[in-house]
């Protein structure tokens, strides 16, 4: 039995210190708190997030922010415009949407406001809102990811009991293509030694291809606070010969061993050139104050993702997005800058990165990051 919780919030939007190189928003949002799918494996029920009394509830009572809209209206107008992701933490075409349409109604403040959105969700009520997201697209820009880690109805069944079943959710995909939304799949989480088998990531991979989707994201499986608890329940019941498995691979941290992450990564990514599926999401259009800032701080968000998915050294990789942080909050233009031969005074900006602005404000393009989206 669920429980509808309606609650007042006295803020919504969130800002992140960085950019997601991701979904590439720099805002998120959530207009409930709590997620009726109830999946196995969420993550949104770790401490950092949970808002309920018991992790167990997360899934019984949602609370309502039924004066979302009105919070964001006020909100909207004191912030600059950029992209906001919805959803980070539940499903924001969950049941209870239909009832109090607040995603929807959120949607058409977005858009009057101007906002680019990524939207994320399980859910076929996605579709409703098909017009106002065309519409979105249009005046900035929208892209939708719907999550599908099997299309086992017996595996959905078990990690992901109240969600649309996978084939309902491929359907969602393929539909919002073929109405002019950007639409991809979210392959995350790739769940160890039961979904990493290479027949599942065939079988992902070649439907996502085959619903024309722009983009396919894949990625192992976190077990932390909350999550690690319920999640290890789970495999106690139905596998329990995975256990031992389990704790080698994970060895008492939050993320499975990097060479086993890296392999998963590789094998998708191997898959997703075989069926000619991008496996990432192409930096939006949209961008505020001086477009080449922007698109320098793109690529080299770019860059950092494709290096965290093939395991390279964290603090290598957090080098690009804190200068992509500091290019896009420059005050002038980044070609000015460098013709004045001034690229190093940008703070966070060492001898290789300057190299590579260098080499992209001459050619407009990176060697390197054209290698990474092609070969691994
Ligand atoms: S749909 Fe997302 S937020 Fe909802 S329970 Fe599943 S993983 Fe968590």
């Amino acid at each position: 039995m669920v429980r509808y919780i309606e609650i007042e919030s006295k803020t919504l939007i969130n800002k992140l210190k960085y950019r997601d190189n991701w979904f590439w928003n720099i805002y998120t949002l959530n207009p409930y708190k709590g997620c009726q799918f109830a999946c196995n494996y969420c993550d949104a029920i770790t401490e950092k997030y949970l808002v309920h009394r018991d992790f167990k509830d997360f899934s019984r009572e949602i609370y309502v922010k039924i004066n979302a809209p009105e919070i964001l209206k006020r909100e909207a107008r004191k912030i600059g415009k950029d992209v906001i992701a919805f959803g980070g933490v539940t499903d924001i075409y969950q049941p209870a949407e239909k009832r109090y349409e607040l995603t929807r109604k959120i949607l058409e403040v977005l858009l009057k406001e101007g906002f680019p959105v990524h939207l994320g969700t399980k859910s076929t009520l996605i579709l409703r809102d098909i017009e106002l997201l065309r519409e979105i697209k249009e005046n900035s820009w929208c892209t939708v990811t719907v999550t599908i880690t099997t299309f086992s109805d017996q595996f959905a069944k078990i990690f992901e009991p109240l969600a649309p079943k996978p084939r309902e959710r491929i359907r969602v995909v393929k539909n919002l293509v073929k109405e002019g939304i950007d639409a991809g799949v979210m392959f995350t989480p790739i769940i160890p030694f039961i979904l990493d088998n290479d027949e599942n990531l065939r079988e992902v991979i070649k439907e996502t291809s085959e619903a024309k989707a722009k983009y396919l994201l894949h990625g192992t499986m976190t077990l932390r606070s909350n999550q690690k608890i319920r999640f290890l329940n789970l495999l106690r019941k139905r596998w329990p010969k995975l256990i031992d498995k389990y704790r080698e691979l994970y060895n008492g941290g939050t993320e499975p061993k990097r060479d086993y992450m890296v392999e998963i990564n590789r094998k998708a990514f191997k898959l997703c050139k075989r069926y000619r599926v991008r496996d990432y999401i192409e930096p939006p259009s949209f961008h505020r104050g001086f477009k080449e800032n922007f698109e320098v701080s793109y690529s080299l968000l770019l860059l950092a993702y494709f290096y965290e998915m093939r395991g390279k050294n964290p603090y290598a990789t957090w080098a690009y997005h804190k200068a992509a942080k500091a290019i896009e909050e420059l005050k002038t233009s980044i070609k000015k800058l460098y013709e004045e031969g001034k690229l190093e005074e940008i703070k966070g900006i060492g001898k290789s990165i300057k190299k590579t602005i260098t080499e992209y404000l001459e050619k407009g393009r990176i060697a390197k990051l054209e290698e990474l989206k092609n070969k691994w």
